[in-house]
């Protein structure tokens, strides 16, 4: 599995893990893997995601489709 990167630098750590801490993992790995979750006090966060830019419609750019919907 793919380990995992932070944004601070820092490597993250199983120990840091809420499925560790939570005793909910059964994996044996050196390193954390693509499920690490951060364990905090306000309990299992999801993941960041990519912020979703809407695109304009296609009709926007497609001239002989802007004239009909006018
Ligand atoms: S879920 Fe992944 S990151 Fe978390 S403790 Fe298990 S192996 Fe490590």
């Amino acid at each position: 599995m793919a380990a995992v990167a932070k944004g601070n630098g820092e490597e993250p750590t199983c120990e840091q893990c809420y499925f560790r801490k939570k005793m909910l993992c059964a994996l044996d790995l050196e390193k954390p893997c693509v499920s690490f979750r951060a364990d905090r006090p306000e309990g299992l966060s999801p993941p960041r995601q990519p912020v979703l830019l809407m695109r304009p419609p296609r009709w926007v750019s497609d001239p002989d489709r802007a004239d009909a919907a006018a």
